[in-house]
């Protein structure tokens, strides 16, 4: 008999146990279990052939309607051909010099045929299938056979090992198995009206009705969600056990100072998140939490806030963000925001006053030292950087926050090594402007509390969008231009976006492209700023920005613009996060449609930060009734970055829905889809921190205990994995 870690080759065989080890990663029996079947076949109903396409690989369910064996012509040997049907089309199966088959394959039999769908002589054919046929009502081995069942189960299959000799794998498996043990509570399982875990298993592979398989697989998709729920609480409750200094905020600091000298007063949404934020730090284990909030919520002033308490305490924080770029323009934005309290150790500064320091890859080596002595003698309250954070010789006195900027970029790794090197556990405060579905936030940061700003700042101007199709209207283009030529004129300034450096290459890219890889006709920086400037523009004072230009040239034309001295920003997407100039009021994107609908949004974000209304134009080749026009439209539709970022995730594979350094998560998610199960999670969530607050550390639920410890060792592999 056989448990679920037993090894395949027990019970299939050794040569079988490699085949399907090989090809499909299944090395154990509970491997073999939880390689689900992708469908049902029933008995009788027979596949539709004239569905089919070429080169798609294909099993179908058909009957045998003629063979025939032909010599070749000028050649020894013959082919063996067998038609068969649903009923309505034909396909044929070629066999060379295998005439023996007809035995096998009778006409008016039934059987599974499995292949990769050609065509020859403009008429579809499978070459060479694999097939199994099914025993007819007279058979007397039917009863015995893998095709016993009404419902034929069709798996994910190689050619080597066919979806029915996986099916027959599984029977043999499901017959030597001991009854499996249930991690899910039985009260829980009773309470959704589950089947068992056992039942569970071998319902979804063998099937009485096709309610029992929903049933049976809507089980075990809760499971998914229910386990790594249960996961993510538990981690939670160890992470709120932790002991660190608490941060309260006291007065006569610095944040009150700051608080004073603020020219407007907080959003409603700004003081809820700023009151949640205060009560974690004054705690004395460590705040995880995670602000998400529109492009231009004014997540920075919040962040800076809890920052500022933290330097009251006597302790330092440090702001992690992905770019140089970005990073820089914090340092300036904080500055701007702190007057005089940032100009701590200078004569005649507050006493209130610290400083502010930054820390990247790039600055030379003086400025790098000074830096470094700043964040190891704690006379800097605020160290911002880049990944050059993480550096060995980047050392605090006294690490008590740690905010990272725009958690897209940055993996859990990162943090950690940042958390490394202060004295004790850190509070973490992680911001986010791509704002995630609440149930993915749930599955991705799950350990983390969640706080949300909503609305925009008053006085924000909104932002309006518009597509410009080129090939139904290319007047527009024109129109585009003159509106920047407007928009200058009025004293404003203008983005124009492409989505490459230079023409042709993709390695010039700032950006993976999402959709479509041709690239010949795609707008580029270093074509369009120089075409501009001849031309529609002329006269404006244009300047490029990408990534590939040197930091010190960066930085130049990031001040230079934001100064006012630069008209138009000819740019790839290096200005996509962050960057805060408010005279801005007009963005032109080049070939949008090669930009993701998250990213169309952020990006937009970028004008009408000011006093004036701001204009967004997206510039497409796409044609009206295609995908990427309806994402366009979309985009030009809504300013809900929750609704956009939705239909960017549900146009995206599962994996990417998590993000790639989520991989250690997403093998242990087979059935679940975190958009389309939200209520699944949602129930996952609930039922998981009711057994962990009966039972903190599970101890009433030794199954349950084993099964989770069994995946966080599991996922901890996957991590390192990784590299
Ligand atoms: P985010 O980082 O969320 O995109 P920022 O923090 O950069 O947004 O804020 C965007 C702009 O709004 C900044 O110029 C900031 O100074 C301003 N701002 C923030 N909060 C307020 C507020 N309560 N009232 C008015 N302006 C605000
Ligand atoms: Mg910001």
């Amino acid at each position: 008999m056989a448990d679920l870690d037993s090894k395949l080759s027990s019970v299939v065989g050794d040569r079988t146990a490699k085949v399907l080890g090989d090809g499909l990663e299944i090395k154990s029996v509970g491997d073999l279990m939880r390689h689900y079947p992708r469908r049902y076949m029933v008995r009788g109903e027979l596949s539709d052939i004239s569905a089919l396409t070429e080169g798609d690989e294909v099993t179908i369910l058909a009957e045998v309607f003629s063979s025939t064996n032909r010599p070749l012509r000028g050649r020894k040997g013959s082919i063996f051909e067998v038609v068969v049907t649903d009923g309505t089309d034909k396909l044929s199966l070629t066999f060379f010099n295998q005439a023996w088959r007809e035995k096998e394959l009778k006409v008016g039999r039934q059987g599974l045929f499995a292949g990769k769908v050609g065509v020859f002589n403009s008429k579809k054919q499978l070459a060479h299938p694999d097939y199994e046929m099914i025993p007819d009502g007279n058979d007397v081995d039917a009863a015995a056979s893998s095709f016993a069942g009404k419902f034929l189960p069709v798996y994910p299959a190689t050619s080597k090992m066919p979806s029915w000799k996986i099916s027959r794998c599984v029977e043999m498996a499901i017959d030597s198995l001991d009854e499996i043990e249930d991690y899910l509570p039985e009260k829980i399982r009773q309470a959704h009206d589950y089947p068992t875990l056992h039942q569970a298993l071998v319902q979804l592979h063998r099937p009485a009705d096709l309610d029992s398989a929903e049933k049976a697989r809507e089980r075990l998709t809760f499971d998914e969600a229910f386990l790594l729920q249960s996961l993510l609480v538990l981690r939670r409750n160890e992470l709120k056990k932790l002991n660190t200094a608490s941060r309260k905020t006291i007065t006569g600091g610095i944040l009150e100072a700051f608080d004073k000298s603020l020219p407007f007063e907080l959003t409603g949404g700004q003081k809820t998140v700023c009151a949640e934020i205060e009560r974690d730090l004054a705690q004395d284990h460590p705040m995880h939490r995670l602000l998400q909030g529109e492009v231009g919520s004014g997540k920075t002033i919040v962040a800076l806030r809890a920052m500022l308490a933290v330097v009251d305490s006597g302790g330092q924080a440090a702001l992690l963000a992905p770019t140089e770029v970005l990073a820089a323009q914090h340092l300036r934005t904080i500055e701007k925001l702190l007057g005089d309290l940032a100009q701590g150790g200078k004569l005649g500064s507050q006493d209130k006053a610290t400083q502010v320091t930054l820390i990247t890859g790039s600055q030379s080596a003086p400025a790098r030292k000074a830096a470094l002595a700043l964040a190891a003698s704690g006379d800097a309250g605020i160290v911002i950087g880049t990944h050059a954070l993480l550096g060995e010789k980047v050392e605090f006195k006294d690490l008590g926050l740690i905010v990272v900027d725009e958690q897209h970029r940055f993996g859990v790794e990162q943090r950690d090594a940042l958390k490394e090197k202060a004295q004790k556990p850190p509070h973490l405060l992680v911001m986010t402007a791509t704002p995630i579905p609440r149930t993915v936030a749930m599955t991705v940061f799950g350990d983390l509390d969640v706080s949300t700003l909503r609305e925009l700042p008053l006085g924000r101007q909104p932002i309006t969008t518009h597509v410009i199709p080129v090939m139904e209207k290319p007047g527009y283009l024109e129109r585009a231009w003159e509106r920047i030529r407007e928009e200058v004129a009025q004293g404003h300034q203008a983005y124009i976006v492409a989505p490459r450096i230079q023409a042709g290459s993709d390695e010039n890219a700032d950006i993976d492209f999402l959709f479509g890889t041709e690239s010949s006709d795609i707008a580029s920086v270093e074509e369009l700023a120089p075409r501009l400037h001849g031309d529609a523009l002329s006269g404006l004072k244009l300047a490029m920005l990408h990534g590939r230009l040197s930091t010190e040239e960066k930085e130049r034309t990031m001040t230079a613009f934001a100064a006012g001295e630069i008209d138009v920003l000819v740019s790839t997407t290096v200005i996509e996060v962050g960057v805060d100039v408010a005279n801005a009021t007009i963005m032109v994107i080049m070939d949008a449609d090669r930009f993701g609908v998250s990213q169309l949004h952020q990006l937009r974000g970028r004008v009408g930060r000011g006093t004036s209304p701001g204009l967004c134009l997206l510039v497409t080749n796409a044609v009206a009734e295609t995908p990427a026009r309806a994402r366009l439209d979309a985009v030009a539709a809504t300013l809900d970055g929750f609704e956009l970022s939705r239909i960017d995730l549900e146009q995206r594979r599962e994996g990417d829905v998590l993000g790639a350094r989520q991989s250690g998560t997403q093998s242990h998610l087979r059935l679940l889809r975190v958009l389309r199960d939200e209520d699944l999670i949602e129930a996952a969530r609930r039922d998981a921190q009711e057994i962990i607050t009966a039972s903190p550390d599970l101890t009433s639920y030794p199954a349950l205990k084993n099964e989770l410890n069994a995946m966080a060792r599991d996922m901890a592999v996957d991590y390192l994995d990784k590299g």
